[in-house]
């Protein structure tokens, strides 16, 4: 096996993908930054910092409890063992082979919010209750995600919680934003870069798209 630093390859590329999500989801995230900063380094904080862009600008709250326990109860019920996909898949009750293998679609909680979309279960746990401190991804076992202590009185129904309404682009308006742009860019620059493109293409001997694409 190729070892680099001693990892072997594969696992120095489950480390890279972790961290891409981490960055992605820090990003893109629905909850205080200075939680998700200190979550990450493994301070298990609950306190919004009332200062970051998203304390000052905070996306639409909404009672959360129920979604919340919908996922805490999935990623128990599937052993813990399971990443983020996976857990929004038999929540949305996917017709797939892997979910069959586990007999995961005989779970209760399978098929439970076919309503929602995949993205809304993405977010729910990975830039919210990862963010939160309530659930941990296990780097070191596929980026499972795992209950945090602080998991329990959520899923007893004990406290209250709110969730965000996740910031993402529907399909409509990323068509409509496509839509923005078509006949309005400088058809003449466009032109030149086209060109341009097609020599680098020639030059590097790959496709013009590789260099970039018309929309870039
Ligand atoms: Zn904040």
């Amino acid at each position: 096996m190729l070892l680099f630093g001693g990892k072997p390859a594969g696992q120095l590329q489950e480390i890279e993908r972790y961290k891409l999500n981490a960055m992605s989801a820090f990003a893109e995230t629905q909850t205080c930054r200075r939680l998700v900063l200190l979550n990450y380094f493994g301070e298990n904080r609950h306190q919004p910092c009332g200062n970051c862009d998203i304390c000052l600008d905070p996306p639409k709250q909404y009672d959360g409890l129920i979604d919340a326990q919908k996922v805490l109860s999935c990623i128990y019920r599937t052993g813990q063992r399971f990443g983020i996909g996976y857990i929004a898949d038999i929540l949305r009750g996917a017709n797939h082979q892997r979910i069959r293998e586990f007999d995961h679609d005989k779970l209760p909680v399978y098929g439970l919010v076919k309503e929602q979309s995949h993205e809304h279960w993405v977010s729910v746990c990975r830039q919210q209750l990862i963010h939160m401190g309530l659930v941990n991804q296990n780097i070191a076992h596929f980026s499972a995600l795992q209950l945090i202590e602080a998991a329990r009185p959520i899923l007893r129904g004990e406290v209250p919680l709110q969730l965000a309404v996740a910031r993402v682009l529907s399909k409509k308006s990323r068509n409509q934003q496509n839509k923005n742009y078509q006949g309005r860019y400088d058809k003449k620059l466009f032109a030149k870069l086209r060109q341009l493109r097609k020599v680098i293409a020639n030059e590097e001997n790959i496709p013009p798209f590789v260099v970039f694409n018309d929309a870039t």
